[in-house]
């Protein structure tokens, strides 16, 4: 009767494929057959194919001729998927060098070959705490491999061999590297087993060890030269055998259930805890990685969030200079004398030319608001611009770097004093005139502006030393106004006739919540400003380059100021105001630097993704007697994929809430740094950018980790295991 036997190999050839077309002929020739019970010894030389001969047995190597049959199944006919489960079903492998998993405690050593089986956590538990108590490790659960002695290390081997409860248990010279009393210790316990009816397979190479066991079957040159059983062989006493395997018979039940329930896989949820002690056993290395990805996912998020933040300012800027009854017209570009096309921009604003007229009588506003009139009677809109109606003249300079100041007298502290000796001289950035539709409601403290009075903005208050604009408003300081580009100078000027006093006075602080709100820009009247460059004029005798540079038209509804406004959105030399030139123009600005900052970040994520794939490589070469184990005891390829792509997961969304953290405390600090030297902070976030970014970085971490972790499931579970 065949079926008597638990194992039968017939035939079996074994070559190595060695370079250049060579074989090495490993086993010749195999036939032998095992029983249940029965404890073997494998003995023979160094090389003479015994550990060949394990391998094939335990279903590690399927590269062999004739056959072997284990439990009425032929191992030449099981697809990879069959091998797995037959390793992790009905053999257990013990190695000489015990092999267990440095990262893992005891316990988990032991549960592991149910991990990849997702058994319940209870059961797994209960089993291998019950398995390890009887052999002498309930006080080492907790424990790493590292802090047991060889003999312990070797009991919790072989308790990872039976825990999946396999009929064969093969054991490649596990004593190998024990003491003489250890020996003794494992060989009693191998001998329990087999004796409780399993097939104990060892390979030794020594005698002693040889001459406990029930048959020793010696090998040479890769054939059997040996085959004797051993006639004094005894039994050992059943007590002992029965409480290391036996198992109450609840606990049976809950297996059988829990096998029923569960797919016999190893879960996500199991792979990512693998993966988390692995790297937790790694820590300053894999803190070190998240740290370096992590500076890509901040500088994304910063750069982001700095892009947004100067968006804001641009809208907000754009949008402070919209009333829905006022149109503003700027220009947007005119022929130069060469005969190109000069563009207008806020720095340089082009002027509106009202001095020449043509045949008609007519300047180039005129003409613009005939062509716009004709516009709105062609659409049926009753609205028509009235020039003395519904028309006025704004000015805007850029005045930076031209010495243009504000200047007011003050004491030693620098601090307004009408009596005092001193002058302070403020740079002013830019100047404007108020357009028609402010109001009070624009201010923050005063009053409008009219003749001979100016507004200044925000950082202004500071530059005069005054602690609220409330207190420098009600203090009504002279200052003098100093633009050498217009050849004005408020201190040479004071003429009854032209309602000029010389000095403006400051009527009120403006709110300007713009880019410069930071810098100190004034605004005045457009007639005040006029009638200081006719006056000055006048004194220097020199003619002075001042036109309206906006115009802006108050409408009768606010449907009609947007009809108006696309209309000159359509045109090629007219556009909205220059404020809105402004928004234009830093919004192309930005593009070109949004551009410049993904391709930036681009670069540090392809940098940051390169480290990944790197430090997996190299890890997946550290662990490869790892995974070697792992195969072993029955874990498929998909396991190990599994097991790699939670540990790239788990890098990615370590090094996304680093990066994030990173983020927050470096937009903080930039935040406090742009408010202490600007007065404004353009830094933005959007919520998405957070989940963009710890999406971002989990996706590079994972696709990085695809290479080193399909590496590691192809590895060959027999190299793997020699693996130095
Ligand atoms: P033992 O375990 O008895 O010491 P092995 O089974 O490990 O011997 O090796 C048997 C023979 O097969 C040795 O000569 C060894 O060099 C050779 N061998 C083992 N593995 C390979 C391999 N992967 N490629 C080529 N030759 C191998
Ligand atoms: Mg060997």
């Amino acid at each position: 009767m065949k079926d008597e036997y638990k194992l039968q190999l017939s035939n079996v050839n074994k070559f190595y494929k060695l370079g250049n077309k060579n074989t090495f002929h490993a086993l010749t020739d195999i036939n032998v057959n095992f029983k249940k019970g029965e404890l073997v010894s494998i003995i023979g030389e160094s090389g003479s194919g015994k550990s060949t001969l394990m391998n094939l047995i335990g279903g590690l190597d399927s590269d062999f001729e004739g056959d072997i049959i284990a439990d009425g199944v032929n191992l030449r006919n099981l697809n990879d998927k069959e091998l797995d489960n037959y390793r992790k079903n009905k053999v257990g492998f013990v190695f000489q060098s015990f092999n267990l998993i440095p990262h893992l405690t005891i316990l988990d050593n032991v549960t592991i070959a149910l991990t990849l089986s997702n058994e319940k956590e209870s059961v797994k538990i209960e089993k291998a705490t019950k398995l390890l108590t009887r052999l002498g490790l309930e006080k080492q659960l907790k424990k790493k491999p590292n802090q047991l002695s060889g003999g312990q290390k070797q009991r919790v081997a072989i308790a990872r061999a039976l825990i999946n409860e396999p009929e064969i248990i093969l054991a490649d010279e596990p004593t190998g590297a024990l003491d003489s009393g250890t020996t003794i210790q494992i060989l009693d316990i191998l001998k329990e087993i087999a004796d409780e009816g399993k097939l104990v397979i060892m390979v030794t190479h020594s005698e002693k060890v040889a001459a406990i066991s029930s048959r020793v079957v010696e090998i040479s040159d890769g054939m059997i030269v040996r085959d004797e059983k051993n006639k004094n062989y005894k039994k050992a006493k059943k007590k002992t055998s029965e409480a290391l395997i036996e198992e109450e018979p609840e606990q049976k039940i809950i297996n059988k259930v829990s096998k029923k329930s569960t797919k016999q896989n190893l879960s996500l949820w199991s792979a990512l805890r693998l993966s988390f002690h692995n790297m937790w056993a790694s820590k300053t290395k894999n803190l070190l990685m998240a740290f370096g990805v992590s500076i890509s996912i901040l500088a994304m998020i910063i750069m982001l969030s700095f892009g947004s933040g100067l968006t804001d300012y641009i809208s907000n800027l754009a949008e402070e200079y919209n009333n829905p009854y006022y149109v503003s017209i700027s220009k947007k570009s005119e022929k130069g004398q060469d005969g190109n096309d000069v563009m207008g921009s806020p720095i340089k604003p082009l002027s509106f030319n009202i001095k020449d007229k043509d045949e008609n009588g007519k300047d180039e506003v005129d003409r613009l608001i005939d062509q716009i009139n004709a516009e709105l009677t062609k659409n049926q809109k009753e609205f028509q611009i009235d020039r003395e109606q519904n028309l006025s003249f704004g000015f805007s300079v850029m005045t930076y770097g031209t010495n243009t100041t504000f200047s007011f007298k003050c004491n030693e502290e620098g601090v307004y004093d009408p009596e005092g000796t001193l002058t302070s001289s403020k740079d002013i950035f830019f100047i404007y005139t108020t357009p028609p539709y402010y109001e009070k409601s624009n201010m923050i403290a005063g009053e409008l502006s009219g003749m001979n009075e100016v507004l200044l903005s925000k950082a202004a208050v500071k530059a005069l030393g005054f602690e609220s604009p409330e207190a420098l408003v009600e203090s009504k300081p002279k200052v003098s106004i100093n633009i050498p580009a217009l050849g004005i100078n408020t201190d040479g000027i004071s003429s009854e006739e032209l309602n000029l006093t010389g000095n403006p006075t400051i009527s009120g602080i403006i709110d300007v919540t713009n880019l410069f709100e930071g810098f100190p820009v004034m605004y005045v009247n457009y007639n005040y400003f006029a009638k200081l460059v006719e006056y000055s004029q006048e004194l220097t005798g020199k003619t002075i380059p001042f036109a309206p540079t906006s115009i802006y038209i108050k409408t009768d509804d606010p449907s009609t100021t947007d009809f108006i406004t696309h209309y000159l959105d359509s045109l090629e030399t007219y556009s909205g105001a220059v404020e809105q030139q402004f928004a234009g123009m830093f919004n192309s600005m930005l593009s070109t630097f949004s551009i410049a900052l993904a391709v930036i970040s681009g670069i540090s994520l392809l940098v940051a993704a390169i480290m990944i794939l790197v430090v997996l490589y190299m890890s997946v070469t550290e662990r490869t007697r790892e995974i070697g184990v792992l195969k072993s005891i029955g874990a498929r390829r998909k396991d190990i994929k599994r097991i790699f792509s939670a540990e790239s997961f788990l890098i990615g969304l370590l090094s996304g809430i680093v990066g994030i953290i990173l983020s927050l405390v470096v937009s903080v600090i930039l935040i406090i740094i742009f408010n202490a030297t600007l007065g404004l902070a353009p830094i933005s976030f959007r919520w998405w950018y957070f989940v963009g970014a710890l999406g971002i970085s989990i996706l590079i971490s994972v696709l990085s980790g695809l290479y080193p972790a399909s590496k590691a499931a192809k590895l060959d579970p027999v190299e793997s295991l020699r693996h130095e």
